[in-house]
């Protein structure tokens, strides 16, 4: 049985023929580089989140490990994160030479389990790194009140974040570090590409030096080089697609926290008794809804696998699968991490499976994938 309506990912960007113009024309000035764009979008973001500093990167994963560094970050210091992310999250860690602990994770929100995160609190631990998963931030007020207890960093892993709130404040416009990914599948692109939003100039300036190989810049009489920078600047090219999405922020927030709501009522009140999996918590005032996941009902070890395919091959729908537990990759096992540490994450990580979810997708694209999830789980 194969469907014979065209096939539907599980996420895909939507570039619209503005920002394709405003590529063209930077392509076209003669300054490709970080350049006039590069200032403007960064400057919008800070004006977008209360007028705190905003620096753009090449990466979310090098904008965490710059974060890292300005905060001081080194070897002998502990870093608390959570299994369930990209591994970017923990990688960032062990690359400032810094030990990464995880905490495991709520199995409501699929955050951090913050009781469990302030349980592994050492003397060496000098900073956070919570992840926002699928664009639900975490208790904010609970995690910055255990950050200023334990005199501990925050950097705020809120790649999938751009556009949630906490209590009506954007993500972004308080707290600490607080570091976005534009990677093609986040709710705003630059193709590739981060920003940071920064506590204030000195920090704005040392990132400045970290993404550009330590460089200080003195006048026309010369420069010099005082700190290990890399290569890590945004272009001008990747801005002008930056400025071009991030014009539609709002309404791709609101299309997607609908998408959302006709999710849940598609699926329905009775939905998880009868299959026996599990939707996301109910958050439109938090959640940008990054990614739509459910949990599936655990039929053995190849429970997503074939719940994958057989969405792919019955349906034309393709899904995610968002994450595997990063205690359990080879580089982790060899720093002593193994199965059974953390439970909550383990179980998660083997049945949680990505729903479609994006800017360009309908109302009638949540009911065919509805449709088609309930034909497969509800026997
Ligand atoms: C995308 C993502 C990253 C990495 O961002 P890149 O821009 O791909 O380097 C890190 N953490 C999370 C949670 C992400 O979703």
């Amino acid at each position: 049985m194969t469907s014979a309506l065209p096939f539907l990912p599980f996420s895909k960007p939507t570039i619209d023929e503005a920002t394709i113009a405003a590529v063209g024309e930077v392509l076209r000035s003669g300054w490709i580089t970080s350049g006039p764009k590069v200032q403007a979008f960064e400057a919008q973001m800070s004006e977008y989140f209360g007028g705190r500093p905003v620096r753009t990167f090449n990466s979310g994963t090098c904008t965490m490990e710059i974060a890292l560094r300005i905060a001081g970050i080194g070897p002998g210091d502990e870093v608390i994160t959570t299994p369930i992310s990209w591994v970017a999250t923990a990688n960032v860690i062990i690359e400032v030479g810094a030990t990464p602990v995880f905490a495991d994770i709520d199995p409501i929100t699929r955050n951090l389990d913050l009781d469990k995160l302030e349980a592994a609190i050492t003397p060496r631990t000098k900073a956070i790194i919570p992840v926002y998963l699928s664009g639900l931030p975490v208790d904010m007020d609970r995690l910055y009140a255990i950050a200023r207890k334990h005199n501990l960093r925050v950097v705020e892993d809120a790649a999938q974040a751009f556009g949630s709130e906490w209590k009506g404040q954007r993500i972004g416009a308080f707290g600490d570090f607080v570091s976005f990914s534009f990677q093609a599948n986040k709710n705003i692109t630059t193709g590739e590409g981060g920003a940071l939003v920064l506590n204030n100039l000195e920090e704005a300036r040392l990132a400045e030096k970290y993404r550009l190989q330590g460089v200080t810049r003195s006048g026309v009489d010369g420069i010099d080089v005082d700190v290990l920078g890399g290569k890590y600047n945004m272009s001008d090219i990747m801005a002008a697609i930056g400025l071009g999405q991030f014009a539609n922020i709002a309404a791709i927030t609101a299309h997607r926290r609908n998408l959302a709501r006709h999710y849940y009522a598609c699926f329905g009140a009775d939905f998880e008794a009868q299959s026996g999996a599990q939707l996301p918590l109910q958050a439109f005032d938090s959640s940008n809804y990054h990614l739509f996941q459910i949990i599936l009902p655990d039929r053995g070890p190849s429970t997503r696998a074939d719940f994958m395919r057989a969405l792919q091959e019955g349906y034309n729908i393709g899904t995610g699968y968002h994450y595997a537990p990063i205690h359990l990759f080879t580089l982790y096992r060899e720093r002593g991490f193994k199965e059974g540490m953390f439970p909550v994450a383990e179980r998660i990580g083997r049945l949680t499976v990505t729903l479609p979810m994006f800017y360009a997708m309908s109302m009638a694209d949540v009911e065919r994938t509805v449709a088609a999830v309930k034909a497969i789980l509800i026997k």
